[in-house]
């Protein structure tokens, strides 16, 4: 979208759910924002797809781990043990929930391993929806989910972006170079004569926040609704389809239909639904059965990267 210049997308790693099946992988996304890479759950072979889909582990800072089960974790400490081997220097952070660093410390203790870089665990408490980092360009809070386990989803929301500068008015005004920051920040201009031009005359808005968020795992749970509501891209899983719709509660699972209300009911841009079964080879039905509810619907696919825009498909 035009005025828009820093990246705001997301790249799938793995889209399956417990077990591996025609090729796809257990659960792993990497967010980039204004180039800055974030890795969402980290299942077994998560190193290997960042290597296939040319993605540099060394970018990463920051990794958000939604839950204890598995498919959701068991790539973290090959990953955290490859960053060891080549030599990382760089402090590493591990949103996780509570557990985490001890089943890494067993590790460590067992192979008497060490680490020589810094990892600082964050460890998640159960409560509502709380930021649990920021940096100069985006916000991470947390979305409390309904799984088996404790669970947590994230919300990543961009930071307010400063107004669009006019650059006519420069001339028309006389504005000097040291002066255009402030304007952008909000500030009005005084001119030589004296003349306050507010610096709504001289900008234009900036762009929305843009938001994604990863909802994984949960069973159809409408008390996200007010944290998710009006994302542009909501990640939702959908392991089953609805005529599936017991089994899905049995396993604290959503069908497609689910994530799709969800998705409908949040007033969400766009919808993308993963955790696929290994039941389902193709996944047409699926996607169709998401489609009938909330159009604006896709799959997560591996190696696919989606624009996060409130203009995205
Ligand atoms: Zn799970």
């Amino acid at each position: 979208m035009s005025g828009i210049v820093s990246n705001f997308e997301l790249t799938i790693l793995g889209c399956n759910s417990a077990i591996q099946a025609f090729g796809r992988h257990p659960t792993s996304q990497v967010f980039s924002a204004y180039n800055q890479l974030y890795l969402i759950d980290c299942g077994e072979g998560t190193q290997f797809q960042l290597d296939k889909f040319h993605i540099k582990k060394s970018r990463i800072n920051q990794i958000f781990i939604s839950h204890l089960h598995g498919d959701h974790y068991y790539g973290l400490m090959g990953l955290l043990s490859s960053y060891r081997l080549h030599g990382r220097t760089e402090p590493l952070q591990v949103f996780c929930p509570i557990g985490t660093k001890e089943i890494v410390e067993v590790n460590l203790k067992h192979s008497k391993g060490q680490f020589v870089y810094p990892i600082e665990f964050y460890e998640i408490e159960d409560k509502p929806s709380h930021k649990i980092f920021e940096d100069k360009y985006i916000e991470v809070h947390t979305i409390p989910l309904n799984h088996k386990i404790a669970t947590t989803g994230f919300l990543f929301v961009e930071k307010p972006r400063e107004r669009n500068f006019i650059k006519e008015k420069i001339e028309e005004h006389q504005i000097p170079n040291e002066a255009i920051n402030l304007i952008k920040e909000g500030n009005d201009f005084i001119g030589l004569d004296g003349k306050v031009i507010p610096y709504t005359e001289l900008t234009t808005a900036p762009h929305p926040q843009r938001k994604y968020a990863y909802c994984s795992d949960t069973i159809y749970d409408e008390s996200i609704l007010p944290i998710i509501q009006g994302v542009d891209l909501l990640y939702h899983e959908a392991t089953y389809l609805h005529s599936e719709e017991l089994k899905a509660q049995q396993y604290w699972h959503s069908t497609a239909k689910q994530a799709a209300t969800i998705a409908m009911k949040a007033n969400a841009q766009s919808l993308m639904i993963g955790h696929y079964s290994s039941r389902y080879d193709n996944l047409d039905e699926l996607l169709n059965e998401a489609k009938s509810v909330f159009s604006n619907s896709m799959l997560a696919i591996e190696g696919r990267t989606t624009e996060v825009s409130p203009t995205a498909p």
